[in-house]
């Protein structure tokens, strides 16, 4: 076990050639990687933000998240391997013990390949030598100025070029709303958005069931991405198949399974065939899925470094490589949230870190908790992060007292109430089940209505979605703006 850091779930990188590494560079690497692991967990990735994480290893994560927590992580345990810590909850715990919380705000880099497995020590001393201001004399002499010359050296180190990460929030560069759920998100209604579950089989005609009954009620229907890890149609393919049928998709992106290179590809697809509104997220590990464990290195980027490289390619017009895009895409960028994973504080410091990053509205896990839903929002709020982003909090209608007791213990970063279960337990039969967890979902939406801050609601009724009209109908939720369609035209165009 390393001193300040989690077991690795990983071993360590090496590197993609060896040509040109003379015998002493192999020792300095070697002793780096048996020094840096004792010590961290070190899995020589060779982008090392130690810095900024309070010396604990992010590499440790078994997901690989170089940016902060995903959103089954809690207090106790990491939900991919239970038998470990957090990795970034101990980050979280040590940067606010050492005062530096606020540098987990820095937007960090995906892995360079051509860098993992080679030492980063000698890096730091030729950088050191080269700068004419950093002298150690200073470390005694002017204190301020060394720290600030050292952050400055180190920072050049962490950012690459290609990259350019900070902690600043970055504005959407474009004035007009570019979907149909921007618009009425802008509007100052409550909007509702739903979600759809793609069809395990490859007709699509399922989807144009849903979107039929949904219609006129939702602003927008979600897409999952290949969920808890098991192989559905793809979002891209349903939310097309949505846009045809008139509604306007949400195009769930996961990280998970995808390099860079296919992100940004799919991103660009996405925009090509009319789909604005893209929801970033990780992903869930593999563990989770039926299938044969695939290898476990499968995450190339987080769900912040995704909002980051679309937002760039939106609003600077370039790749992650640097090549300029002449039609730039039309993206509304959204992010996951998770009110119930660790402290509120953390994980507000987690949804800034998206906000900064690019997202511009957030869906919530299902709300079950009303007054830890409201400690949450009132952290963003500390942080001043309300006015930055559209928040639509996240329901379930609980559809049986088993359903309920399955999510309360299997589903990570859901927290059900005791009094909950109990009204689900005493309900009767399937119907009456059935009828209690409407009632639960309308008093949810009740509050949620009143909750400052919250700009609409989003509903996940697993397998359910003939009732989410009923929902609207009988919670008397304003019906969303419809989109404006050109002469000709099949799909929405702003
Ligand atoms: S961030 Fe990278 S280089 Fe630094 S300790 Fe972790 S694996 Fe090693």
């Amino acid at each position: 076990m390393p001193l300040f850091s989690p077991r690795r779930y990983q071993p360590p990188f090496s590197p993609y050639s060896r040509d040109k590494e003379s015998i002493p560079l192999r020792m300095v690497t070697a002793f780096e990687r048996a020094a840096k692991g004792w010590l961290f967990g070190c899995r020589m990735c060779g982008n090392c933000i130690l810095q900024e994480t309070a010396y604990v290893c992010p590499m440790t994560c078994p997901k690989g998240l170089r940016n902060g927590l995903c959103g089954g992580a809690t207090p106790e345990a990491c939900e991919v391997d239970p038998s470990r810590p957090c990795t970034w909850y101990k980050i979280y715990e040590r940067a606010e013990k050492m005062g530096r919380l606020d540098k987990l705000l820095e937007i960090n880099a995906p892995i360079d390949g051509y860098r993992a497995g080679r030492e980063t020590w000698l890096e730091v001393i030729n950088k050191w030598r080269d700068n004419k201001d950093l002298h150690l004399i200073h470390y005694v002499a002017n204190r301020d100025k060394f720290t600030e010359e050292k952050d400055k050296l180190f920072l050049e180190i962490r950012q690459p070029d290609w990259w350019q990460g900070d902690g600043e929030y970055h504005p959407p560069a474009y004035t007009e709303p570019v979907s149909n759920l921007e618009m009425n998100l802008r509007s100052g209604n409550c909007v509702v958005t739903a979600e759809i579950a793609p069809p395990l089989g490859a007709s699509g005609a399922i989807i144009r069931k849903k979107v039929g009954w949904l219609s006129g009620y939702v602003a927008a229907a979600n897409f999952t991405d290949n969920a808890s890890a098991s192989a559905r149609m793809n979002s891209m393919a349903s939310s097309k198949i949505c846009l045809d049928a008139g509604m306007e998709p949400i195009m769930q992106l996961q990280a998970r399974d995808r390099s860079r290179i296919i992100l940004e590809a799919d991103a660009m697809g996405a925009a090509g065939l009319g789909i604005r509104n893209i929801l970033c997220l990780s992903g869930d590990h593999q563990r989770f899925g039926p299938s044969p464990m695939i290898k476990p290195d499968q995450f190339d980027m987080d769900a912040v470094q995704v909002l980051w490289m679309l937002r760039r390619m939106r609003d600077e017009g370039i790749y992650l490589d640097g090549r300029p895009i002449r039609k730039r895409p039309s993206f509304f960028l959204g992010a996951a949230g998770s009110p119930f994973g660790v402290l509120p504080k953390y994980e507000a410091i987690r949804a800034e870190k998206k906000i900064n990053a690019g997202a511009q509205f957030i869906q919530t896990q299902p709300i079950f908790d009303y007054g830890r839903f409201l400690d949450w929002l009132e952290a963003l709020d500390k942080r001043n992060l309300l006015d930055k982003v559209y928040i639509l909090g996240g329901l379930i209608p609980l559809k049986s007292a088993r359903a309920a007791h399955f999510m309360a213990d299997e589903v990570p970063g859901v927290v059900i109430p005791a009094a909950i279960l109990k009204r689900m337990d005493a309900a009767g039969d399937k119907e009456a089940q059935q009828e209690e967890g409407i009632k639960i979902a309308l008093d949810l939406i009740e509050k949620l209505n009143n909750a400052s801050g919250l700009h609409g609601i989003h509903i996940m009724a697993v397998h359910w979605e003939a009732i989410v009209p009923r929902l609207i109908e009988e919670a008397g939720i304003t019906r969303p703006i419809p989109a404006v369609q050109e002469p000709g035209e099949k799909h929405m165009i702003l």
